[in-house]
Protein backbone atom coordinates (compact mmCIF):
# COMPACT_ATOMS: atom_id res chain seq x y z
CA UNK A 1 0.00 0.00 0.00
CA UNK A 2 1.22 3.54 -0.75
CA UNK A 3 1.85 5.58 2.27
CA UNK A 4 0.41 9.23 2.42
CA UNK A 5 3.14 11.83 1.76
CA UNK A 6 3.16 15.64 1.07
CA UNK A 7 5.32 17.17 -1.23
CA UNK A 8 5.65 21.23 -1.59
CA UNK A 9 6.70 22.27 -4.78
CA UNK A 10 8.33 25.78 -4.05
CA UNK A 11 8.76 28.06 -6.70
CA UNK A 12 10.35 31.40 -5.83
CA UNK A 13 9.10 34.59 -6.52
CA UNK A 14 5.87 34.04 -7.79
CA UNK A 15 3.14 36.61 -7.26
CA UNK A 16 -0.36 36.75 -8.73
CA UNK A 17 -0.20 40.20 -10.35
CA UNK A 18 -2.18 42.67 -12.88
CA UNK A 19 -3.58 42.19 -16.04
CA UNK A 20 -1.48 44.28 -18.20
CA UNK A 21 0.59 42.08 -21.15
CA UNK A 22 3.53 45.04 -20.48
CA UNK A 23 3.66 44.68 -16.43
CA UNK A 24 2.75 40.56 -15.97
CA UNK A 25 4.40 37.80 -18.44
CA UNK A 26 1.26 35.50 -17.18
CA UNK A 27 -0.97 37.57 -18.91
CA UNK A 28 0.92 36.80 -22.36
CA UNK A 29 1.93 32.98 -21.55
CA UNK A 30 0.87 30.17 -23.10
CA UNK A 31 -0.04 27.51 -20.11
CA UNK A 32 -2.47 24.66 -20.73
CA UNK A 33 -2.34 22.58 -18.03
CA UNK A 34 -2.98 25.16 -15.03
CA UNK A 35 -5.63 27.02 -17.24
CA UNK A 36 -7.32 23.70 -17.92
CA UNK A 37 -7.40 23.10 -14.31
CA UNK A 38 -8.76 26.88 -13.19
CA UNK A 39 -10.12 28.45 -16.17
CA UNK A 40 -8.67 31.79 -17.31
CA UNK A 41 -7.19 34.59 -15.29
CA UNK A 42 -6.28 32.24 -12.51
CA UNK A 43 -3.14 33.80 -12.06
CA UNK A 44 -4.73 37.45 -11.51
CA UNK A 45 -4.36 39.67 -7.98
CA UNK A 46 -8.48 39.90 -8.73
CA UNK A 47 -9.11 36.39 -9.59
CA UNK A 48 -10.24 35.01 -6.34
CA UNK A 49 -10.23 31.41 -4.66
CA UNK A 50 -10.87 28.34 -7.07
CA UNK A 51 -12.13 25.16 -6.24
CA UNK A 52 -12.99 22.78 -9.03
CA UNK A 53 -12.93 18.36 -8.49
CA UNK A 54 -9.35 18.26 -9.24
CA UNK A 55 -7.70 20.92 -6.99
CA UNK A 56 -8.18 24.17 -5.19
CA UNK A 57 -5.88 27.74 -5.55
CA UNK A 58 -5.51 29.67 -2.94
CA UNK A 59 -4.43 33.87 -3.06
CA UNK A 60 -2.32 33.28 -0.23
CA UNK A 61 -0.95 36.87 1.70
CA UNK A 62 2.98 37.09 1.73
CA UNK A 63 3.37 40.19 3.65
CA UNK A 64 1.97 38.25 7.06
CA UNK A 65 1.00 41.47 8.46
CA UNK A 66 4.51 43.13 8.48
CA UNK A 67 6.18 46.16 6.72
CA UNK A 68 8.11 46.29 3.76
CA UNK A 69 8.60 43.87 0.68
CA UNK A 70 8.19 40.09 1.77
CA UNK A 71 12.09 38.60 1.71
CA UNK A 72 12.98 35.09 0.59
CA UNK A 73 14.74 33.58 4.37
CA UNK A 74 11.32 34.57 6.34
CA UNK A 75 8.77 33.64 3.75
CA UNK A 76 10.37 29.86 2.91
CA UNK A 77 10.62 30.06 6.81
CA UNK A 78 7.08 30.71 7.40
CA UNK A 79 6.29 28.01 4.43
CA UNK A 80 8.37 25.05 6.10
CA UNK A 81 7.14 26.06 10.06
CA UNK A 82 4.06 27.21 9.67
CA UNK A 83 4.82 30.24 12.03
CA UNK A 84 4.86 33.98 10.98
CA UNK A 85 8.59 33.97 11.05
CA UNK A 86 8.87 37.62 9.67
CA UNK A 87 6.34 38.91 12.96
CA UNK A 88 8.29 36.68 15.29
CA UNK A 89 11.66 38.72 14.03
CA UNK A 90 10.08 41.99 13.57
CA UNK A 91 10.79 42.47 9.93
CA UNK A 92 10.98 40.39 6.29
CA UNK A 93 14.61 39.46 5.88
CA UNK A 94 16.78 37.56 2.98
CA UNK A 95 17.51 36.16 0.85
CA UNK A 96 20.03 34.13 3.47
CA UNK A 97 19.20 34.03 6.84
CA UNK A 98 20.30 35.78 9.86
CA UNK A 99 20.41 34.42 13.35
CA UNK A 100 17.41 35.36 14.49
CA UNK A 101 15.58 33.27 11.51
CA UNK A 102 17.74 30.57 12.13
CA UNK A 103 16.71 30.34 15.68
CA UNK A 104 13.29 30.48 14.32
CA UNK A 105 13.49 27.50 12.15
CA UNK A 106 15.50 25.85 14.71
CA UNK A 107 12.34 25.49 16.63
CA UNK A 108 11.06 22.99 14.53
CA UNK A 109 9.58 22.40 10.51
CA UNK A 110 7.93 20.19 8.66
CA UNK A 111 11.09 18.69 7.88
CA UNK A 112 12.47 17.80 11.77
CA UNK A 113 8.45 17.10 13.25
CA UNK A 114 8.55 14.34 9.97
CA UNK A 115 12.14 12.62 10.89
CA UNK A 116 11.06 13.07 14.42
CA UNK A 117 8.55 10.43 13.75
CA UNK A 118 11.09 8.37 12.34
CA UNK A 119 9.88 9.05 8.93
CA UNK A 120 11.60 9.73 5.69
CA UNK A 121 11.78 13.45 4.83
CA UNK A 122 13.66 14.81 1.92
CA UNK A 123 14.99 18.29 0.03
CA UNK A 124 14.48 16.50 -3.50
CA UNK A 125 16.30 19.21 -5.38
CA UNK A 126 20.31 18.60 -5.23
CA UNK A 127 22.88 20.75 -5.25
CA UNK A 128 26.36 20.60 -7.12
CA UNK A 129 29.65 19.46 -5.32
CA UNK A 130 30.90 23.24 -5.62
CA UNK A 131 28.03 24.41 -3.32
CA UNK A 132 29.14 22.11 -0.31
CA UNK A 133 33.12 22.79 -0.80
CA UNK A 134 31.51 26.64 -0.34
CA UNK A 135 29.16 25.51 2.10
CA UNK A 136 32.42 23.38 4.18
CA UNK A 137 34.49 26.54 3.77
CA UNK A 138 32.08 29.33 5.35
CA UNK A 139 32.00 30.89 2.34
CA UNK A 140 28.43 30.73 1.52
CA UNK A 141 25.54 29.87 3.85
CA UNK A 142 22.66 27.61 3.68
CA UNK A 143 19.33 29.27 2.44
CA UNK A 144 16.19 28.82 4.93
CA UNK A 145 14.87 25.97 3.11
CA UNK A 146 18.50 23.52 3.30
CA UNK A 147 19.16 25.10 6.69
CA UNK A 148 15.86 23.40 8.03
CA UNK A 149 16.55 20.46 6.46
CA UNK A 150 19.99 20.32 7.80
CA UNK A 151 18.67 20.79 11.41
CA UNK A 152 16.29 17.55 10.90
CA UNK A 153 19.13 15.82 10.30
CA UNK A 154 18.42 15.20 6.65
CA UNK A 155 21.41 14.98 4.59
CA UNK A 156 20.93 17.10 1.29
CA UNK A 157 21.03 15.78 -2.15
CA UNK A 158 24.06 15.73 -4.50
CA UNK A 159 25.30 14.55 -7.76
CA UNK A 160 24.95 10.81 -6.51
CA UNK A 161 21.82 11.66 -6.14
CA UNK A 162 20.84 13.12 -9.40
CA UNK A 163 22.52 10.74 -10.77
CA UNK A 164 20.54 7.36 -9.41
CA UNK A 165 17.46 9.68 -10.44
CA UNK A 166 16.67 10.15 -6.81
CA UNK A 167 16.67 14.29 -7.40
CA UNK A 168 15.36 16.14 -9.88
CA UNK A 169 17.68 19.30 -10.50
CA UNK A 170 15.83 22.73 -9.82
CA UNK A 171 16.26 23.58 -13.48
CA UNK A 172 14.66 20.17 -14.41
CA UNK A 173 15.99 18.68 -17.94
CA UNK A 174 19.35 18.49 -16.32
CA UNK A 175 21.02 20.46 -19.37
CA UNK A 176 22.43 23.16 -16.69
CA UNK A 177 24.30 20.31 -14.18
CA UNK A 178 25.30 18.73 -18.03
CA UNK A 179 27.21 21.83 -19.72
CA UNK A 180 27.46 24.98 -16.99
CA UNK A 181 27.93 22.40 -13.85
CA UNK A 182 30.13 20.04 -15.66
CA UNK A 183 28.65 16.69 -14.82
CA UNK A 184 28.11 15.48 -18.62
CA UNK A 185 26.16 12.52 -17.48
CA UNK A 186 23.25 14.10 -15.84
CA UNK A 187 20.38 12.24 -17.07
CA UNK A 188 18.01 14.28 -19.25
CA UNK A 189 14.38 14.76 -18.83
CA UNK A 190 11.47 16.88 -20.65
CA UNK A 191 10.30 19.22 -18.70
CA UNK A 192 7.01 16.99 -18.77
CA UNK A 193 9.18 13.84 -17.80
CA UNK A 194 10.84 15.89 -15.07
CA UNK A 195 7.69 16.33 -13.48
CA UNK A 196 6.78 12.80 -13.65
CA UNK A 197 9.65 11.71 -12.16
CA UNK A 198 9.30 14.32 -9.29
CA UNK A 199 5.65 12.78 -8.57
CA UNK A 200 7.18 9.51 -8.32
CA UNK A 201 10.18 9.97 -5.95
CA UNK A 202 8.08 11.97 -3.74
CA UNK A 203 5.80 9.16 -3.28
CA UNK A 204 8.96 7.39 -1.17
CA UNK A 205 8.79 10.37 1.41
CA UNK A 206 6.23 11.13 4.51
CA UNK A 207 7.04 14.69 3.32
CA UNK A 208 9.28 16.08 0.51
CA UNK A 209 10.47 19.69 -0.53
CA UNK A 210 11.53 20.56 -4.02
CA UNK A 211 12.96 24.04 -4.42
CA UNK A 212 12.79 26.05 -7.86
CA UNK A 213 14.39 29.42 -7.58
CA UNK A 214 15.53 30.49 -11.77
CA UNK A 215 11.93 32.15 -11.59
CA UNK A 216 12.59 34.38 -8.81
CA UNK A 217 16.67 35.44 -10.69
CA UNK A 218 13.85 36.17 -14.14
CA UNK A 219 12.14 38.35 -11.99
CA UNK A 220 15.00 40.75 -10.62
CA UNK A 221 16.45 40.18 -14.79
CA UNK A 222 15.91 39.60 -17.83
CA UNK A 223 13.29 41.00 -20.23
CA UNK A 224 9.19 40.42 -20.14
CA UNK A 225 10.05 37.77 -23.01
CA UNK A 226 12.25 35.42 -21.06
CA UNK A 227 9.92 35.84 -17.90
CA UNK A 228 6.84 34.25 -19.85
CA UNK A 229 8.95 31.49 -21.55
CA UNK A 230 9.91 30.71 -18.21
CA UNK A 231 6.18 30.08 -16.97
CA UNK A 232 5.45 28.12 -20.07
CA UNK A 233 8.29 25.77 -19.28
CA UNK A 234 6.79 25.65 -15.57
CA UNK A 235 3.61 24.68 -16.97
CA UNK A 236 4.60 21.81 -18.95
CA UNK A 237 6.56 20.63 -15.71
CA UNK A 238 2.91 20.73 -13.80
CA UNK A 239 1.35 18.60 -16.53
CA UNK A 240 3.75 15.78 -16.02
CA UNK A 241 3.99 16.25 -11.91
CA UNK A 242 -0.08 16.32 -12.32
CA UNK A 243 -0.43 13.29 -14.42
CA UNK A 244 2.27 11.23 -12.46
CA UNK A 245 0.58 12.58 -8.80
CA UNK A 246 -1.07 9.93 -6.38
CA UNK A 247 -4.16 12.43 -5.38
CA UNK A 248 -5.79 9.37 -3.60
CA UNK A 249 -3.06 9.20 -1.10
CA UNK A 250 -0.77 12.02 -1.50
CA UNK A 251 -0.87 16.15 -0.91
CA UNK A 252 0.77 18.41 -3.83
CA UNK A 253 1.11 21.63 -2.80
CA UNK A 254 2.54 24.47 -5.18
CA UNK A 255 2.91 27.85 -3.68
CA UNK A 256 5.81 30.60 -3.51
CA UNK A 257 7.39 32.86 -0.94
CA UNK A 258 6.51 36.29 -2.46
CA UNK A 259 6.20 37.64 -6.15
CA UNK A 260 8.03 39.01 -8.60
CA UNK A 261 8.16 37.81 -11.47
CA UNK A 262 4.46 38.85 -12.22
CA UNK A 263 5.57 42.48 -11.84
CA UNK A 264 8.37 42.81 -14.99
CA UNK A 265 8.34 46.74 -14.24
CA UNK A 266 10.76 47.12 -11.99
CA UNK A 267 13.64 44.32 -10.33
CA UNK A 268 11.82 43.89 -6.62
CA UNK A 269 9.52 41.32 -4.75
CA UNK A 270 6.00 42.65 -4.93
CA UNK A 271 3.70 42.47 -1.98
CA UNK A 272 1.70 40.76 -4.20
CA UNK A 273 -0.45 37.39 -2.86
CA UNK A 274 1.27 33.91 -4.41
CA UNK A 275 -0.66 31.36 -5.32
CA UNK A 276 -1.13 28.61 -3.43
CA UNK A 277 -2.31 25.40 -5.31
CA UNK A 278 -3.81 22.32 -3.32
CA UNK A 279 -4.12 18.28 -5.10
CA UNK A 280 -5.43 15.45 -3.32
CA UNK A 281 -8.14 14.17 -1.66
CA UNK A 282 -9.57 16.92 0.56
CA UNK A 283 -8.13 19.84 -0.92
CA UNK A 284 -11.05 21.85 -1.24
CA UNK A 285 -11.13 21.90 2.37
CA UNK A 286 -7.77 22.11 3.16
CA UNK A 287 -7.58 25.19 1.33
CA UNK A 288 -10.31 26.78 3.18
CA UNK A 289 -8.55 27.16 5.96
CA UNK A 290 -5.29 28.94 4.02
CA UNK A 291 -5.32 32.80 4.20
CA UNK A 292 -1.12 33.80 4.22
CA UNK A 293 2.08 31.50 4.08
CA UNK A 294 1.76 30.06 7.67
CA UNK A 295 -1.20 27.93 6.57
CA UNK A 296 0.58 25.84 4.12
CA UNK A 297 2.38 23.69 7.32
CA UNK A 298 -0.72 23.83 8.91
CA UNK A 299 -2.47 22.01 5.52
CA UNK A 300 0.21 19.57 5.36
CA UNK A 301 0.10 19.05 8.82
CA UNK A 302 -3.81 18.05 8.99
CA UNK A 303 -3.31 15.99 6.05
CA UNK A 304 -0.97 13.90 6.65
CA UNK A 305 -2.28 13.88 10.44
CA UNK A 306 -5.40 12.52 9.49
ZN1 LIG B 1 12.24 34.25 -2.58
Amino acid sequence: MTKKHALIFFIDGVGMGSADPEVNPFVTADLPVLTALFGDGWYLADGGRRTTEQASLVPTDACLGVEGRPQSATGQAAILTGRNVSAAIGEHYGPKPNQPVRDEIAKGSLFSETTELGEKAALLSPYPQGYFDAINSGKRLYSSVPQAAVNAGIKLFGPDELMAQKAVSPGFTGEVWRTILDYPDAPLYTLHEAGQQIAKIAADYRFSFFEHWPSDRLGHRGPLSEAKAHLEKLDKVYGGLLEGWDAENGLLVISSDHGNIEDKTHRHHTKNRVATILVGKGHAELAESIEDLTGIAQAVRRFLEE
